[in-house]
């Protein structure tokens, strides 16, 4: 098949604009929304090292996903600043180009742990920006959260060294679970509120089939601007790019504008308000199989294809393939059924294989 050209859509329309990319399986957290400590023990079955795809491998698939109209990358895991030697893979991404000649706009989402030991060798290897994970200010709130015991102060110094090393703008994720952290919704609001960095509420999901979700524990994202809302005004703000996952939300001045300097949050709605009509988003797992939705059940195995010495062009026309049949539209579907049943049965990919 020819290869077809770098404006690819699936059956909805939908361009293939942002490529996340898994580096490893492994996390030194066990977020009980992403890796419960019940289930990824030590006796979990992690993947070998050899079952990895190489940097090479993933900077070689980037490269075709980059022609099919990818413009953004991003690394994620398990937590990605455990891979050895990322700042490698980072070097080999950050040269790439769109067919037009631009940089890609290369991030990176992290818990945090390492950053504050990695952010210069992060930088200086190309990286642009940061997502950090941060689920509240208070230790006792956050280790109800990730399960282990790490301090909040250390997260809170790895941003400053991300900001220092000019790893901006630099995003910070929530995830908030009703009854075990909403409470830290306003303390988060007021700390990052003038900080230049932006905080989203990410509403909990029925990510994997591990976390033992239940509908009760989802705050939806409209609670969340009215809690801020009530002692921080906030008017809307328009969506920063086509298929921008956050809806914006800006720190009113005096007048009802927004105030710039105060700046914005952002809410994360995948529950309350599905956003799979412009999802433009693609992920690789760490072994290289082509998820086409945070919540598939199957992936596509390109690693074969890869270590098959499947030519480049070949490669461009499985993606290409891939793409053009995709229909996925998971969290719509959701919200057309019963509370609490949706696809309970069904074995979802883990996030922590594919990357939030
Ligand atoms: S549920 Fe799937 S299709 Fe919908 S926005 Fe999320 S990843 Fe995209």
């Amino acid at each position: 098949m020819a290869t077809p050209p770098g404006l690819l859509v699936d059956t909805r329309g939908r361009p293939l604009r942002d490529l996340r990319i898994s580096v490893t399986d492994r996390c030194n957290f066990r977020c009980s929304y992403c890796m419960p400590k019940e289930t990824f023990g030590q006796d979990y079955p992690y993947l070998a090292h050899s079952a990895l795809l190489t940097f090479e491998e993933i900077t070689r698939l980037a490269r075709q996903f980059v022609l099919q109209g990818v413009q953004k990358l991003r690394l994620t895991g398990g937590e990605p600043l455990l891979r050895k030697n990322i700042e490698t893979l980072i070097t080999q991404l950050s040269a790439l180009r769109t067919p037009g000649g631009k940089a890609l706009d290369l991030t990176l989402t992290t818990n945090g742990s390492l950053l504050q030991r990695k952010a210069q060798l992060l930088k200086a290897a190309g990286l642009q920006r940061v997502t950090v994970s941060l689920d509240g200010l208070d230790d006792a709130v956050f280790r109800s959260m990730n399960d282990v015991d790490f301090p909040v102060a250390d997260v809170l110094a790895g941003l400053q060294a991300a900001c220092d090393a000019g790893l901006g703008p630099i995003k910070i994720n929530m995830v908030v679970k009703r009854g075990t952290n909403d409470q830290e919704i306003l303390p988060m609001a007021r700390h990052f509120r003038g900080s230049g960095m932006v905080l989203r509420f990410i509403e909990y999901m029925d990510v994997g089939a591990t976390n033992g979700w239940r509908m009760n524990e989802v705050l939806p994202s409209a609670e969340v601007v009215r809690r801020i809302h009530s002692e921080m005004p906030l008017v809307p703000l328009e969506a920063s790019a086509p298929g921008e996952t956050a809806e914006r939300w800006g720190y009113a001045d005096g007048n009802g504008r927004h105030d710039v300097a105060a700046g914005e949050i952002g809410v994360i709605s995948s529950v309350t308000q599905a956003f799979c009509g412009t999802c433009n988003r693609a992920r690789l797992s760490t072994e290289g199989q082509l998820f086409l939705c945070l919540f598939a059940s199957r992936g596509y195995d390109l690693k074969t294809l890869l270590r098959n010495t499947a030519s480049d062009d070949q490669l461009a026309s499985a993606l290409a393939y891939i793409w053009q049949a995709r229909n996925d539209r998971y969290s719509e579907l959701r919200s057309l059924q019963p509370q609490d049943s949706a696809e309970s049965s069904a074995r979802r990919v883990e996030m922590s294989y594919i990357g939030g």
